[in-house]
């Protein structure tokens, strides 16, 4: 085995002490299995539980293991960009740590990017064990998120996948805040492909993703990369008007043939609640796109962090963001 480390394997890890011993597991039997030398890197976003302990008794061990401690909870998506930036390897590979990414797929990936690929998209065709609700919504998103962007994402791709070096180097230098890393990977270009798998049912413990943390990494995804829904202001304001007009010329004739003058005000309370409504969820559209360019011009760190291990020749200062 030669000293240049081939393979990087990012995990990102929240609140994960029931998993983090079998996904080590799991990782070291394929990876000692390539025969090319690679690293581990555990980003540690912010666990509150023995996540970090655990991880640190690995690094001991095994000096393949690296370990980035967040300063607190910054989300997946700036742990992937953290181990990306801090990443050697000719080949990186995101994986998550639950499980619901079999690490076996690592083979077949590995195969792609030796036959030229860049980027090598984990392509799910089933999702065991996951509720029917987060099946769902799934689905539909990633069908929105396609009709709606000019980048072509694969659909059903989440962040399992291996890139490239220089593909990584293309992501690291994207200095965007809220991230949407599955999307910023078809972005940059590229040769890429898909590898089908069957996504497993979590190997234990709950899913870290709320439903907040869900609608925020919706919402990344979209403003990132569309600017379709500040339009629907655009079309439902004109829609809103020419009803008016139409309203208002109905009226007029109604009168000219009916003497009776009688105002029902139900039905002007419901069209100033439906217009409330199209009003405030336009402010609400808008106040996403606003809040993300507010988090632009702040230019505060994707991430920080608290402490690592195992990078010996990186000293902690050089890692900060
Ligand atoms: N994760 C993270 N920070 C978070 C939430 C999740 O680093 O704020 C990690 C988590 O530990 C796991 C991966 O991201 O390795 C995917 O999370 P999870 O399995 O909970 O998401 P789901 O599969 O339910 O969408
Ligand atoms: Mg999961």
């Amino acid at each position: 085995m030669s000293n240049r480390i081939v393979y990087s394997i990012i995990v990102p890890l929240y609140n994960e002490e029931l998993v983090i011993d079998e996904s080590y597991r799991r990782l070291k039997k394929v990876m000692d299995s390539v025969k090319e030398d690679y690293e581990i890197i555990f980003v540690n976003d912010g666990s509150k539980d023995k996540t970090r302990e655990k991880v640190e008794e690995m690094c001991e061990s095994d000096k393949k293991i690296k370990l980035i401690n967040f300063s607190r909870n910054f989300g997946q998506q700036a742990a992937i960009t953290a181990g990306m930036d801090l990443s050697q390897g000719d080949a990186v590979v995101v994986i998550d740590a639950d499980l619901q990414d079999p690490p076996e797929v690592i083979f077949r990936m590995i195969k792609k990017w030796k036959e030229g690929y860049e980027v090598i998209h984990g392509k799910r065709i089933k999702r065991d064990g996951e509720t029917f609700f987060k099946r769902f919504t799934a689905k539909i998103f990633y069908r929105i998120l396609k009709s709606i962007t000019t980048i072509d994402i694969p659909l059903d791709t989440g962040d399992f996948k291996l890139i490239d070096r220089k593909v990584c180097n293309s992501m690291i230098s994207i200095s965007e805040k809220n991230r949407y890393v599955r999307g910023l990977v078809s972005w940059v270009g590229y040769k890429q492909i898909c590898v089908e798998f069957e996504r497993k049912d979590r190997f234990a413990g709950e899913s870290k993703y709320s439903l907040q943390k869900m609608f925020k990494l919706a919402f990344d995804g979209i403003a990132s990369f569309s600017y379709k829904p500040l339009a629907i202001a655009g079309y439902l304001g004109s829609l809103s008007f020419f009803t008016g007009v139409i309203s208002i010329f109905v009226t007029i004739v109604k009168n000219m043939f009916n003497q009776s003058k009688t105002i029902d005000f139900s039905i002007i309370i419901s069209m100033n609640l439906i217009m409330f409504g199209i009003t405030l969820g336009c402010i609400g559209i808008i106040g996403q796109y606003i809040g993300r360019i507010f988090d632009e011009s702040k230019g505060r760190p994707t991430y920080i962090i608290d402490s690592t291990e195992n990078y010996a020749h990186i000293k902690k200062r050089e890692v900060q963001q």
